[in-house]
């Protein structure tokens, strides 16, 4: 039996468990993934801070009292935000992390705030002898079950995706984009400053070429199992296409004005079920379009392209 797309905390496979963590109060919006194989597990991604109670509460009602591994697909805090509270309560666990992160660029290093720099200090300082630091192709082992990385960038740099072989279940972070499956909604992850529209590209038509694949388990939200697998790889490349022409269209339309660019995005793409109804300019919809807009607008380099300044 095909079960298209799986939204609710529950077991997904013989091995994981999706738990919808209701970051920032909203359901829907971040899904952690726990993987259990003969007594070894791992987690993919950990919240915030603030959802790292209800994530233990919620491993121990599954009877999982012990993490080996706990994977870090990219350095966002809704990604990471957990990894300190998660590594005190589970202080034999290994954070799995990519190379990026022991070579990070100097142009990175220079910058006076950067989530990048940020959490490859932290780790270095707090959790030295506890990082392993993974690239393209290397397995980390729960038993029998082989957990393959791909180095995936475009949404950040750093970005791995990680496959487990055994149930042929891809964990895409936020490389792919966020797609709200089910509610038929989708957005890029396009957010400044890290985003790069080339790399994002090549990582999704990367992904989409893994042979054999039964299900995409995806952070922002859900899992696509069977056909909708596919389809979750087409949906991501027409809307990061969709996306990148709306903005591409409104800052030459609106000569570059921030706020008419997001209320183009709201206007043509609405915003996901369960977000909370909140038009103010400070709003979360607002960040977030605005972010995409930005992503967009430095990675095309639209501001020499059309010579707008950006208000
Ligand atoms: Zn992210």
């Amino acid at each position: 039996m095909i079960i298209p797309f799986i939204r609710k905390t529950c077991k997904i496979n013989e091995n994981t468990w999706m738990f919808d963590c209701l970051i920032y109060n909203m359901k829907e919006q971040m899904a952690l993934f726990v993987l259990e194989n003969n007594g070894k597990t791992a987690l993919i991604d950990t919240g915030t801070s603030s959802e790292a109670d209800s994530l233990l509460n919620y491993l121990q009602n599954i009877g999982i009292d012990h993490l080996d591994y706990i994977f870090s697909t990219h350095g966002h805090v809704d990604h990471i935000g957990g990894v300190k509270r998660l590594s005190l309560r589970f202080p034999d666990a290994k954070i799995v992390v990519s190379k990026f992160y022991q070579n990070l660029p100097e142009k990175e290093l220079a910058k006076k705030k950067s989530d990048l720099v940020e959490y490859h200090e932290y780790l270095v300082k707090n959790l030295k002898n506890r990082v392993i630091y993974v690239g393209e192709g290397d397995i980390i082992s729960l038993d029998d079950l082989k957990l393959e990385i791909y180095t995936t960038p475009g949404h950040t740099p750093e970005h791995i995706a990680v496959l487990d072989r055994k149930n042929m279940n891809l964990f895409p972070g936020d490389s792919i984009g966020g797609h709200h499956l089910g509610s038929g909604f989708s957005r890029p992850a396009a957010y400044p400053p890290y985003f790069n529209h080339k790399s994002y590209s090549k990582t999704v038509k990367k992904l989409s070429q893994i042979e054999n694949l039964k299900s995409v388990s995806l952070a922002h939200f859900g899992v696509a199992t069977g056909p909708q697998v596919q389809e979750v790889f087409k949906i991501s490349e027409d809307v990061f296409k969709a996306y990148k022409d709306t903005v591409v269209e409104s800052y030459q339309k609106y000569n570059g004005d921030l706020n008419s660019i997001i209320t183009a995005l709201l206007d043509k793409f609405g915003r996901s079920p369960n977000e909370i109804k909140d038009n103010r300019p400070d709003s979360l919809i607002f960040r977030i379009l605005g972010g995409i807009s930005i992503g967009f607008i430095n990675a095309l380099d639209l501001k020499s392209k059309f010579k707008v300044d950006l208000k």
